[in-house]
């Protein structure tokens, strides 16, 4: 049995249960969060949130990527969310990984893709790049509530990371 047979079981077991009639897709606490996939990064007991209350959007890294900017522009135009929390974690499989070796293997298999794996040497700074990615996007109405954090899955801390900002301009010292 696959995992997709266990999971349709399991589904129509809890059918009851996962009902949600007459609750809003628009999220009660008007907020979107940008988290890395990993596993050990369980969203809602770590934010405080449930069902109704948030977007959640996950990618690879929890990276500022063109698609990530689309999830949160119609979370933002469509559906009235006006914060973003984005989440990075320390040991992702994306620090330290190969740019080349990566897209090698996809040019093994006859692929060159638009995008790029988004390998980072520097969590915070990836961070910090990604936090003023998205107060530059115009995509976004809202963006005077941005915020990013750092989990170490191994202690189960959440940081915040900051941007520094003078006079009103976001300084990227860490930036090319
Ligand atoms: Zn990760």
């Amino acid at each position: 049995m696959t995992n997709a047979d266990d999971m349709l079981a399991v589904a129509a077991s809890r059918a009851a249960r996962l009902a949600a009639p007459g609750l809003s897709p628009m999220p009660r606490r008007k907020v979107a969060v940008l988290a890395c996939m990993d596993t050990r990064i369980d969203l809602f007991p770590m934010l405080g949130i449930e069902r109704g209350d948030a977007h959640v959007i996950r990618n690879a890294g929890g990276l500022v990527t063109d698609d990530a900017i689309r999830s949160l522009s119609v979370s933002q135009r469509q559906l009235g969310t006006e914060e973003i929390v984005v989440v990075m974690h320390d040991g992702c499989g994306l620090h330290g990984a190969s740019e080349d070796q990566f897209a090698q293997a996809l040019a093994a298999d006859g692929v060159q893709p638009t995008w790029r794996l988004g390998a980072f040497d520097d969590v915070e700074a990836t961070l910090r790049r990604g936090l003023a990615r998205l107060r530059s996007s115009p995509e976004l109405p809202a963006r005077d509530h941005i915020r990013g954090f750092i989990f170490d899955p191994e202690t189960g801390a959440l940081r915040e990371v900051r941007v520094p900002a003078v006079g009103g301009r976001i300084v990227l010292a860490t930036d090319r």
